[in-house]
């Protein structure tokens, strides 16, 4: 299906809008000048300023048939109003191909909660950006009070640092076997444990090296977050290497919490867990995905839910408060049953943060060919529904939320947590409001300033951040100039 603008250069927003409301259509742009081709699969966007108004008209050919629709307002320049006239126009004539309206009506972004968050900031009520989650961008009742929910703990989150401070990810993207759902560039350390050493090593250098630049910034850390790939792959003792190597560099007294990501139990020890809450850690993610070892196996994980279940008891043992427990709905071969019981065994265990995430099938994967054993939407939307109903009767609050292309249905993955116990990176992370320096490989350093956004991959395979030291040394110099004191 191609996108013709006319009269516009709104592409970006469009084309998202296209992809999100037309996910099984191949959706491309046209050239400028470039003209349709008979009998073509298309939509034209078009702008008109007249004396008095702004006019967009959408026609939109699909499969043989064609819907046009015209919207106005009155004549301005302000560009957000163009693109909401625009969108709107688009999405009114969408509907018209669609067997129901979709839940987050015409917002397209990965992000949601972003719009809540700037419209409350600004001194809006819950109410009126309600309203215009509604009415302005016909996002459902339902999703409108999570995303409101969720911009309210934001804003909460966001009293607690400044712009000025910044958050650090330390990228480990190594795990022991592959999950067959993973669309990570993640090593599996089965047969690269030697990589892994020498990865840990540059790493070593690199946190050295970027511990001089903060300190002449004199800039302050707010969290800190290893992520990855599964950063307790590490053994105990490289893992004390490198959390003293971070203690070294960077001053972290001031941070408010320091995260370690142990997605896999076969990764974790009770001696491993009670050094790295020596080490300063205080926050802990130890994901099981499913408490059903059928379905653990088919999702080549090497582990069971009584290993899930040890893991957190020798993570409370060793002091750590703060847990977080992540599921995934629509992992093949799970049922609406042995999801709810999932769930189950996850709250008995009483975590301070659960996330839900929806099985998002990416081209990277190994499940992505193979679709076998997937539960029908249907059962998807069932899952997600109960873990709403469940985790709200339970006293959970959701906190966080973002959307991902190629996600089962119209879903999202939503961070619930007890009231009090948000996760602070998650949400900085989300709402761009902050500087993000990424170390290692699989991170995005983030430079926010002055209302502007500059992101930058770093190398996602370990192979490739091991080959370009100098490049990295490169960009973080540039960051911490372009950052200023
Ligand atoms: S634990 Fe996470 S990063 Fe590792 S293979 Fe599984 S999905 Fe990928």
């Amino acid at each position: 299906m191609k996108l013709y603008l006319r009269g516009h250069d709104c592409r970006y927003a469009m084309e998202q809008l296209q992809l999100s409301l037309f996910p099984g259509e191949p959706s491309s742009v046209a050239e400028p000048g470039e003209l349709p081709a008979p009998g073509e699969d298309l939509a034209i966007s078009q702008l008109s300023a007249g004396r008095q108004w702004l006019t967009a008209v959408t026609a939109i050919t699909l499969h043989g048939q064609t819907h046009r629709v015209a919207r106005r307002i009155p004549l301005t320049d302000d560009e957000r109003l163009r693109r909401r006239l625009l969108q709107g126009c688009y999405y009114d004539c969408a509907l018209r191909f669609l067997p129901q309206a979709p839940a987050w009506g015409a917002l397209s972004g990965v992000r949601p909660t972003k719009l809540v968050t700037a419209a409350l900031l600004e001194g809006r009520s819950r109410d009126e950006a309600g309203r215009e989650l509604r009415q302005v961008y016909r996002v459902s009742p339902q999703r409108a009070e999570l995303a409101l929910d969720c911009g309210e703990a934001s804003v909460r989150a966001l009293a607690r640092t400044t712009p000025e401070e910044l958050s650090v990810y330390v990228g480990i993207p190594f795990c022991p076997t592959r999950c067959v759902y993973c669309s990570f560039i993640s090593r599996s350390c089965e047969h690269e444990r030697h990589t892994l050493g020498q990865y840990l090593q540059a790493l070593l250098d690199e946190i050295d090296y970027t511990g001089r630049l903060l300190r002449r910034s004199g800039r302050r850390i707010s969290t800190v977050y290893f992520g990855g790939g599964t950063p307790t792959t590490l053994d105990a003792g490289q893992m004390e290497q490198l959390m003293a190597a971070l203690e070294r560099a960077f001053d972290l007294s001031h941070r408010l919490e320091y995260t370690i990501e142990g997605g896999r139990p076969d990764t974790l020890s009770a001696e491993k867990l009670r050094l790295m809450r020596r080490m300063g850690a205080d926050r802990m993610s130890i994901n099981p995905q499913s408490m059903n070892d059928h379905v653990l196996t088919l999702a080549g994980r090497q582990h069971t839910a009584a290993m899930v279940e040890q893991a957190v008891a020798q993570a409370r043992e060793a002091g750590f408060a703060e847990l977080n427990m992540d599921l995934i709905a629509g992992l093949p071969g799970d049922s609406f049953d042995s999801f709810a019981q999932s769930l189950e065994r996850v709250l008995a265990l009483r975590p301070e943060n659960i996330t839900v995430h929806t099985l998002a099938l990416k081209k990277a994967a190994a499940l992505y060919e193979r679709r076998e054993g997937l539960p029908p939407v249907e059962t998807v939307a069932q899952m997600v529904g109960w873990a709403w109903q469940t985790l709200r009767r339970q006293g959970y609050v959701p906190y966080y939320l973002y959307r991902q292309k190629y996600m089962s249905g119209s879903f999202e993955n939503i961070g619930w947590c007890i009231p009090g116990h948000e996760c602070l990176y998650n949400i900085y992370m989300m709402e761009e409001q902050q500087s993000i320096l990424a170390l290692g490989g699989g991170g995005i350093t983030k430079l926010v300033k002055d209302g502007r956004i500059e992101r930058w991959n770093g190398p996602k395979d370990p192979l490739q951040y091991l080959s370009r030291p100098e490049e990295l040394r490169r960009k973080k110099d540039e960051f911490f100039a372009a950052l200023g004191r």
